[in-house]
């Protein structure tokens, strides 16, 4: 096993070596939920506006940011619409590492910071309709992060609007998960509205606590004071060892 994780470390340095950064966890800094950049604010404007609704995740956890523009973002969306096999395949390598890593090396820290065992994850499916099972489940099952059934599957009547609402997803096949601990996994944060939704769905279903891990968190550097942040705070090459849940050293 620790060889599997020298293994994925030593691809991921390889393939998205400079480019990719951990994220910052500074009250006043980063926003308290989702880690993009915040002028001393608790939280930014979409999660201080979610947090009125009842049963949001209870820990959000980004990997990484995915900066317009860059590279970082490039990968989260070239992996799925890519219209070249080899350049989706090669870029979903790289999100299938992170997130692999992000499990392997932080689901503890997670289960630590919520007081609960993780006893199931779930990957959020896009909202756009697509042929076939999307990337991202695809890349989450290619590592047995995820199983078969159940899974969370997009309503008839799912919109893109980005509201969050228990009705964007169901459980496909409807099963109770009362007492579990939740893993939502997703490969992006924009406004939350996806994954958030995906909480109050397994909430519905009777989940006891939920957590939320995304790949990335987008991030506009024309927005706001994000260009400063970005040359600022998000300098060296990303390493998988520092903790997304506490910005430093894991909790033990
Ligand atoms: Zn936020
Ligand atoms: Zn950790």
């Amino acid at each position: 096993l620790t060889d599997l994780i020298a293994d994925a470390e030593r691809e991921l340095a390889r393939g998205a070596g400079g480019f990719l950064r951990n994220i910052v966890r500074e009250p006043g800094v980063t926003c308290s939920v989702c880690a993009t950049a915040v002028d001393g604010y608790p939280w930014c404007w979409s999660c201080r506006q979610a947090r009125s609704t009842p049963g949001l995740a209870d820990l959000v956890v980004p990997l990484t940011y995915a900066i317009q523009g860059t590279q970082s973002a490039t990968v989260l969306r070239h992996y799925k619409d890519n219209p070249t096999l080899s350049v989706r395949a090669q870029h979903a390598r790289i999100v299938n590492r992170l997130l692999y890593l992000g499990i392997m090396l932080h689901e503890q820290c997670i289960e630590q910071k919520v007081g609960r065992p993780v006893t199931l994850r779930l990957a959020v499916p896009s909202l756009r309709g697509r042929p076939g099972t999307h990337p991202f489940i695809a890349t989450a099952r290619t590592m047995r992060a995820v199983n078969d059934a159940p899974q969370l599957v997009p309503t008839a009547g799912a919109d893109h609007d980005r509201t969050v609402s228990a009705n964007q997803f169901a459980l496909g096949p409807d099963v109770s998960l009362r007492g579990h601990h939740i893993l939502i996994l997703d490969d992006t944060w924009t406004t939350g509205a996806n994954a958030q939704s995906a909480a109050l769905t397994v909430r519905h279903a009777g989940a006891e606590a939920v957590s939320v891990v995304v790949v990335g968190r987008w991030l506009v550097p024309g927005f706001a004071n994000n260009a400063e942040f970005i040359r600022r705070r998000l300098r060296g090459d990303y390493d998988p060892h520092l903790c997304p849940v506490t910005g430093g050293d894991c909790p033990r």
